[in-house]
């Protein structure tokens, strides 16, 4: 019996992903005086604009506060497929018909991008085809994904197959949820795997990475910008800020840190299960998110071994151990067969929101470009977005997007302090359990 001891011997409250991927810590030589492009942050967002700009022949340094690395990009799930936030109807009124369809359909393209990167830059991230299950939370959430998804598929090809309650069994092993989608397109990958491979990529380019090294200031000048650091200043002709849901640890952009809700979001890792129990839990080996608002979601390991399961998303954890024993009673409750099994890992990281949960990619009336607001989904939106940014840096005819300047919203006194997060969240959770069918997103 597992009792009250549910942690392994070797239990770590550090990313099951870092297990294979140690996270680096590069020395730190001085930096240049001047560069054509500094890049702040050094996650998928960054890398990739800094590959962008620097294979075209910009000199380019990307600055990290922490390791490379060390933000979302090797803490998240691993959920690659088509993400937006907002179902087909509510982006067609806000945006009317053609911008829609042309935001949903770049929505696949970054997918799409994504695999190719992959592919091209030969990166080995233990990549798993094997589709994604959205897990109704109530019979209205069912009716909802339905909707959304023949809606969408009227306007843009998409690959979905509705599964029924009755029938969900051969998808996943729980009756905690009533019936589904299939979207065979999704998949999973190892996300630390994905990073190192980003930075093989840009060190083979000739990227200045300068880790360790946070971005205090950022002032206009006549033929530029002076970029202060804790180590020293780069005068750069462009700078890029991809902080995402970082963007509130250092003073940097005000502009920007008053437009993102850094969102702490957990995950736990359970031992390895018996390939009969994994069977038993997942037939059909594939993720799942679920239709709640306050999602759960949970996915095998690349190895097929482990469960791993996120939820409570937004909570405040002081202790990641405490927050490790609510995901186990909430991960028990969908999945029964669970209860004596131990966890091995738990973790936390950032989420970066956008208030109209959208992403957004821009520049400030400083200049500065930005690439954030990721919502959640920044694997395939912050690569997307990443080499975007690096292609309206260039000025160049790849650099069309949809989402240019879409206008970006905060609150009025909105500082970066997402103080009202855990009532919202608490409200989210009524209406969860009450059925409600959330946000019927197209991922
Ligand atoms: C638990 C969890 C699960 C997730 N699951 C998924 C998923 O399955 N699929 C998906 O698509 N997305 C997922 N996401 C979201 C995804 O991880 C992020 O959207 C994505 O990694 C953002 O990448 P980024 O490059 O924009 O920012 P990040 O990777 O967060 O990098 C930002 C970097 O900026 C640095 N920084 C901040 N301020 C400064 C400064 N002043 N100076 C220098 N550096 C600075 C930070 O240290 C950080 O390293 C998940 C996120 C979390 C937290």
């Amino acid at each position: 019996m597992v009792g009250e001891d549910i942690f392994t011997a070797d239990f770590k409250t550090d990313p099951l992903w870092w297990d294979d991927v140690p996270r680096p810590r590069p020395p730190a030589p001085p930096l240049p005086s001047r560069v054509d492009v500094v890049v702040v942050g050094s996650g998928y967002a960054g890398l990739n604009c800094a590959l962008v700009v620097t294979r075209a022949g910009r000199s380019t340094l990307v600055l990290e506060a922490a390791e490379p690395g060390y933000g979302a990009s090797t803490r998240l799930a691993g959920f690659i497929g088509r993400f937006l936030h907002y179902s087909f109807g509510k982006l067609t009124k806000r945006f009317g018909l053609q911008r829609a369809v042309r935001m949903f359909k770049e929505s696949g393209d970054a997918h799409w991008l994504l695999l190719e990167l992959i592919e091209r830059e030969q990166m080995e991230v233990g990549k798993l085809y094997r589709g994604r299950f959205t897990a109704a939370h109530s019979p209205q959430a069912y009716e909802a994904l339905a909707r959304n998804a023949e809606e969408i598929n009227r306007h843009v090809p998409f690959d979905f197959a509705m599964c029924p309650r009755s029938e969900q069994h051969r998808e996943i092993g729980t009756d905690y949820y009533h019936g589904g989608m299939i979207l065979h397109e999704h998949g999973t990958l190892q996300p630390a795997k994905y990073h190192q491979g980003l930075l093989d990529a840009v060190a083979r380019a000739g990227v200045g990475i300068a880790a360790m090294t946070p971005v205090t200031r950022i002032t206009r000048q006549a033929d530029g910008f002076a970029v202060l650091t804790e180590r020293g200043t780069v005068q750069a002709r462009d700078v890029v800020i991809a902080t995402n849901g970082y963007a509130n640890t250092q003073p940097t952009t005000p502009w920007i840190r008053r437009r993102i809700i850094p969102i702490p979001a957990y995950q736990i890792a359970t031992e390895p299960l018996s390939a009969a129990l994994m069977k038993q839990i997942k037939p059909g080996g594939r993720a799942v998110i679920d239709s709640k608002v306050n999602i759960y979601w949970d996915r095998p390991s690349p190895d097929d071994a482990r469960l791993i399961f996120g939820a409570r998303t937004g909570d405040k954890a002081d202790d990641l151990r405490v927050m490790a024993r609510r995901l186990r009673e909430l991960m028990v409750e969908v999945y029964p067969q669970l209860s004596e099994t131990r966890l091995s890992h738990v973790w936390q990281g950032m989420m970066g929101f956008s208030f109209d949960r959208l992403p957004h990619i821009g520049r400030t009336r400083d200049g500065v470009y930005y690439a954030t607001g990721f919502c959640g989904s920044g694997l395939p939106l912050g690569t997307y977005f990443g080499q975007k940014i690096g292609h309206r840096v260039l000025d160049d005819s790849q650099a069309e997007t949809a989402f240019w300047n879409l206008g970006f919203p905060t609150w009025p006194f909105y500082n970066g302090n997402p103080w009202f997060l855990r009532p919202v969240m608490a409200w989210h959770d009524r209406s969860d359990r009450r059925g409600r069918p959330g946000i019927a997103r197209a991922g």
